[in-house]
């Protein structure tokens, strides 16, 4: 049995399409509840991570035309960005493009991600230009000012990831985890949404490509095609979307061992064309692999696990436990929390928090309580047991965002 894209969007459009999150999806198969090809018309997939291909490019107004012919330096809230390519002349006007994972002048745990975020939610931002001609200028903007900005995604929603240990007794500052990762086999960091993933559940790569319509962060986007290094083996996307029409709450920065990186929050529809497509949705977490590699050296898997192991029954969010609260020994946490997410009085932002579990490795599970779990995994004969101690994806927003997609389709205001 087959169907058709128009066929689908047609149902859509009298509101009898049946639309179905990846996990409502999964839940039925470990429901054992019997849906069939009939049953489902698309499944919105979706993923939340560090992505470290995000750039933004942004047009602002910062003066009066005339003002200076050119610029050659600019930094948005001490976060360095290239002028150009466009030189504006005269026009008083900067185009800008932004890396995500910039890190500011200023502020060495300030970056790109958070930028971003701040721009999203309104935050006045300072901008300082250097011209050609040797003079500064100094402006504070808000939203309002960015005439367009549009974020591209080099390389996102990763269907294979790593997880990453120190088999060694030195200390790794490395964008692979939230704080240096200390040796021996002392922490477990790992990415990936496993079973939610978009690529994860259509393996063919029949449905996903160019010009396939997407969330990015919120905004409806758009698949420009593959990613940079984007392998038969690995696959990745490249993405787009207008940054204007995104929400704060789906992207930020996450502080590492190495900076300031950002993350992004991604929706992927599949509509369900055929049995095989069908079928490939139906994969689990525990059939899908996670190698784990020595975060030295990245590349070469020492082991590995499976989704199901990482993300099985456990714990989203942390719990404070104000009883346990002591202020000085909290600063430490509070700063090592990635999102800054913790208060002064130790309580947490839910809205910026991430859920990666630092907090509670570095409270030792006494402030800040979460069970978050642990993976055995066997070396050269050897098995070991390592806590999760850093979570360098959001199951919470990845679901948020499959959910919200499955509501804009549901609503017509989606099509496929
Ligand atoms: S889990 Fe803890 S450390 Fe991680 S983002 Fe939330 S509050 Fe911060």
């Amino acid at each position: 049995m087959t169907r058709t894209v128009e066929e689908i969007n047609k149902k859509i459009a009298n509101g009898e399409a049946n639309i179905f999150t990846a996990e409502e999806i999964k839940n039925s198969i470990r429901n054992e509840e019997k849906l069939s090809f009939e049953d489902v018309d698309v499944v919105t997939t979706g993923t939340c991570g560090i992505m470290s291909g995000t750039a933004a490019i942004f047009h602002i107004g910062v003066t009066e035309p005339g003002a200076f012919q050119k610029a050659k330096k600019a930094y948005l809230n001490g976060v360095p960005a290239f002028p150009g390519p466009c030189p504006n002349e005269q026009l008083g006007s900067l185009d800008l493009i932004v890396y995500g994972t910039e890190h500011s002048i200023k502020n060495h745990e300030y970056g790109g991600g958070f930028l971003f975020k701040d721009i999203l939610n309104g935050e006045e931002i300072d901008i300082e230009v250097e011209t050609i001609d040797e003079t500064k200028l100094d402006k504070t903007v808000t939203i309002e000012d960015f005439g367009r900005a549009q974020i591209i995604g080099t390389r996102m929603a990763f269907k294979n990831y790593t997880a990453f240990i120190n088999p060694e007794n030195d200390v790794v500052n490395s964008i692979f985890n939230g704080i240096p990762m200390k040796g021996s086999f002392d922490q477990f960091t790992f990415s990936g949404c496993g079973e939610l993933n978009p690529i994860q559940n259509n393996a063919s790569k029949t449905l996903i490509k160019e010009g396939t319509k997407i969330l990015l962060n919120g905004a409806k986007g758009t698949v420009i095609g593959s990613g940079t290094r984007s392998s038969d083996i690995k696959p990745n996307l490249m993405l787009t979307a207008d940054m204007l029409q995104m929400s704060g709450e789906y992207l930020g920065g996450f502080k590492t061992g190495a900076g300031p990186e950002i993350y992004d929050s991604i929706a992927i529809p599949l509509p369900i064309l055929n049995e095989k497509v069908f079928e490939e949705i139906r994969i689990l977490n525990k059939d899908i692999n996670l190698p784990i590699a020595d975060i030295h050296g990245r590349h070469l898997p020492l082991s590995e696990t499976n989704y199901e192991k990482v993300w099985g029954n456990y714990d989203e969010r942390p719990t404070f436990n104000f009883e346990k609260f002591n202020e000085k020994d909290n600063e430490n946490i509070k700063k090592s929390c990635p999102t800054n997410a913790i208060n002064e009085n130790g309580t947490i932002d839910l809205d910026k928090c991430f859920g990666c579990g630092l907090c509670v490795h570095l409270s030792k599970n006494t402030t800040y309580t979460m069970n978050i779990g642990s993976v055995d995994f066997d070396i050269e004969n050897k098995t070991y047991n390592v806590p999760i101690t850093c979570r360098q994806s959001d199951i919470q927003r990845a679901r948020k965002i499959a959910i919200k997609l499955k509501q804009l389709i549901n609503k017509g205001e989606f099509k496929i």
